[in-house]
């Protein structure tokens, strides 16, 4: 029988969140239902929220989760009830043109669920990032629910479902951060002080963490930058060279996504460095050595997940510093206010 739990909407194009009554199916062929147990809010959830995704409002938030499996449906074999898992919002398909290239972080026909969750009144939702985990229980294909060890809180566990893992792969997959390396990271919020903890745990000699915002460069010293920063007194470009022996960062991660900061980013790589992009692209510029664009950290989530909640139960890898509040259902406007405003690295709601 279908469930009718809470969950956070963004009912119309810049309008406040708010909560609702959401219906949520039993699932079918392929597909799990999961008790949500706590949810990070993320930017994402933010450009839903103001219509810069796309307009199939109402959305229902919240995509970056942990919690138990609830129930499965027919031919579900990597997940059972109670199995504790992480979200992922790529669920590879195994069979398009990307996965069969043997590139299935790029998978073109991820999974998600058929059925849709609805609004009391049948109006279906179009749930975040195909996940929708600002609600007590959410409907999504089996494939994205990757099981992690479960002595991992939830709190903390869950931002491994994307902010997390989107910077950590873009220094580690994408980047192909190397021991001895030098990185150099623009913008330290919660993906890019992710890829500061990436690219010191693969090794880098040296990481240098840019931002304008003292506090943010304060974190990127908590997650292991060697060095930072304030691009507001200083040219970064220059600094980065400087620090960096007069060249510039074998690998430079683009975490912010305006045009200035993807230039800057540019112009402070070594000769032949690498350029990741974890924002928006600005597709004018082109030059030798690589310009790579990281989606979702190229991450496969049933390889990485469980890798990452590993390193954070052998303590190599602090997620509980990404937490900065945890806050209830109700508090997800106040939280996405907080978020523009810098206040926060991640507000976890806690179910
Ligand atoms: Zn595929
Ligand atoms: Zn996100």
């Amino acid at each position: 029988m279908a469930s009718t739990v809470r969950g956070v909407v963004a009912p119309e194009k810049a309008a406040p969140v708010s909560i609702e009554q959401v219906v949520v199916p039993d699932p079918g062929p392929g597909e799990a239902v999961v008790r949500v147990q706590a949810c990070g809010v993320c930017h994402t959830d933010l450009h839903y929220r103001e219509g810069a995704i796309n307009d199939d409002f109402p959305f229902l938030l919240g995509h970056e989760a942990a919690g138990r499996v609830e129930s499965v449906g027919d031919g579900v074999e990597n997940v059972a009830p109670g199995d504790y898992v992480v979200l992922a919002w790529r669920a590879p398909c195994g069979d398009c043109r990307s996965c069969r290239r043997g590139r299935p972080w790029y998978c073109f026909a991820s999974r998600n669920a058929i059925q849709p969750m609805t609004l009391a009144d049948g109006t279906p939702l179009a749930p975040a990032l195909g996940i929708g985990a600002f609600a007590e229980l959410t409907l999504v294909a089996a494939g994205q629910a990757v099981k992690v060890d479960p002595a991992a809180r939830p709190e903390a566990a869950g931002l491994i479902g994307c902010g997390v893992m989107a910077g950590f792969g873009a220094a580690v997959n994408t980047g192909g951060v190397h021991r001895g390396d030098t990185v150099a990271v623009i913008g330290c919020g919660g993906v890019g002080d992710a890829a500061i903890a990436g690219a010191a745990l693969a090794g880098a000699r040296q990481v240098i963490g840019i931002d304008v915002d003292s506090r943010k460069l304060e974190w990127a010293r908590r997650f292991g930058a060697t060095h930072t920063v304030d691009a507001s007194r200083q040219d970064p470009v220059e600094a980065v060279r400087l620090l960096c022996g007069g060249t510039g960062a074998d690998v430079v991660v683009e975490a912010v996504g305006s045009p200035e900061t993807y230039r800057q980013a540019f112009f402070a790589r070594d000769l032949a460095g690498t350029l990741v992009q974890v924002g928006v692209p600005d597709p004018t510029m082109g030059r030798g050595g690589a310009l790579k664009s990281s989606w979702y950290g190229d991450c496969l989530p049933t390889r990485d997940f469980p890798m990452l909640i590993d390193l954070y139960l052998s303590g190599q890898l602090d997620l509980d510093g990404f937490v900065s509040e945890t806050i209830g259902l109700d508090d997800v406007e106040g939280a996405l206010a907080r978020m523009t405003r810098g206040e926060v690295l991640r507000s976890v709601v806690v179910l």
